[in-house]
């Protein structure tokens, strides 16, 4: 009998789960709801010609080269260092803040002041956290500190979360750091790539594989139940008996038993315009007046040639309400949410063959590269489990 593996949901984690083990010898029946592939990486190409991100700008950024290995693969890439633009006091400033956001936003002699102090405080062209700059306890740095708090963080994190600056986790606020130096590229990480025909088309061929079954439009609420006496998964009503990789929410998998694990979501708005570009620049962040908090213009990050066409999107947070149509988008890290999936995880923990996985599953902020290195970890744990042998 050839070997079975069980796959819920094709974003990232489960796709290279499903590839791996389709690549040593098992048949992967994957299950996917909606009507694509590739999860939030979904790109499209609209009437226009211009290809977009249908649930915000992804750009690919990462340290990990066997994970860029691994995708390389699956697609050619394309040299992309992404940059962003913040609206500051009516001024276009780079972010994250670095010495060119001081030089527009402050007299000359009062930037000079912040350079040369930021510059004795700390290496030439480190990233820094806000917490860092307060650290200091010069009270010049600590006034710039407190400026690009107010500026920079306070009211988008209250528009991007709902809740104020001081109650969001630290993994959450150490995210966005400040620049000592002129380095305007949003991400500091060695391999800054994006794939040559988008991320769909790299998710069609880490997916082309005899023996991956994709089942679109196929939510596994329908398909799979948990028995819980026998500790077994059962797949249309019969017990599965290879592996089952669960990427979707773990507190929907076991019908909010324990309560709604909450989640923040986002309304996108796509704009076209005939015009050859609008902002001009791939992404401009409004941390303060405006409803949204960001504006891309995707033609600045495929590169596409697309004369007198362009797309944007306006992002526009919001609170995920569970049992709508509403995608669940970022989880809301705190100490009460932490220990509410912790309790979910001991529940899943009774199931032998069941294996978390993914931003969903596993209630965690994962860029795509994190998760991909958690999925080939994630399929070499269900290899090397002596009972699928
Ligand atoms: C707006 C936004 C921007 C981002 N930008 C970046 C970026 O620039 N760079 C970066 O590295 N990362 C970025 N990320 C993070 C990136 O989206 C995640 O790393 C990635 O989506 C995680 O992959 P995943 O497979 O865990 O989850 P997902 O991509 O969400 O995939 C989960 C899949 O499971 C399916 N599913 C769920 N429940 C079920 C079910 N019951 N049955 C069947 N299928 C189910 C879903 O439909 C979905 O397709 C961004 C995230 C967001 C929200």
């Amino acid at each position: 009998m050839k070997k079975q593996a069980l796959v819920i949901g094709l974003g990232f984690a489960g796709s290279v789960v499903s590839r791996i083990l389709a690549d040593s010898g098992y048949d992967v029946i994957a299950l996917e709801k909606r009507a694509h592939i590739a999860g939030n990486m979904f790109e499209y190409e609209r009437s226009n010609g211009v290809r977009v991100h249908l649930y915000g700008p992804h750009i690919f950024h990462t340290n990990n080269e066997a994970v860029f290995s691994f995708l390389n693969r699956f697609s050619g890439f394309y040299p992309y260092s992404h940059r962003v633009i913040g609206k500051i006091d009516n001024q276009l400033v780079p972010i994250p803040f670095n010495f060119t956001s001081i030089d527009r936003l402050f007299s000359k002699d009062i930037a000079t002041v912040y350079k040369t102090k930021l510059s004795k405080a700390f290496d030439l062209e480190s990233r820094v956290t806000i917490s860092d700059l307060f650290d200091t306890q010069d009270p010049d740095i600590r006034d710039l500190a407190n400026f690009v708090l107010q500026k920079v963080f306070v009211n988008y994190s209250a528009k991007q979360w709902g809740v104020p600056f001081d109650q969001l986790d630290s993994t959450v606020t150490s995210r966005v750091p400040v620049v000592i130096g002129e380095d305007d590229r949003y991400f500091s990480d060695k391999i800054q790539m994006m794939p040559l025909l988008g991320f769909t088309d790299l998710f069609e061929r880490l997916l082309n594989h005899p023996n991956i079954a994709v089942n679109l439009n196929s939510e596994s609420n329908r398909r799979i139940r948990l028995h819980p006496d026998s500790g077994k998964v059962l797949l249309d009503g019969i017990p599965f008996s290879g592996p089952v990789c669960y990427t979707g929410p773990i507190d929907e998998l076991f019908d909010y038993s324990l309560g709604a694990l909450p989640y923040r979501t986002t309304e996108f708005v796509f704009e076209d315009y005939d015009v050859n570009c609008l902002q001009c620049t791939p992404v401009i962040n409004y941390p303060n007046e405006e409803k949204y908090t960001r504006i891309s213009e995707f033609k600045h990050i495929t590169l596409q040639e697309v004369p007198d066409k362009t797309t944007i999107l306006k992002e526009y947070p919001m609170p995920y309400h569970y049992g709508s149509n509403m995608i669940p988008l970022y989880p809301i890290q705190n100490p009460d949410n932490k220990r509410k999936y912790e309790d979910y995880l001991r529940l899943g923990k009774s199931y032998s063959d069941l294996f978390f996985c993914g931003r969903l599953a596993e209630y965690k902020y994962y860029n795509m590269d994190a998760v991909v290195a958690r999925a080939m970890q994630v399929a070499d744990d269900i290899l090397s489990t002596p009972k699928y042998d």
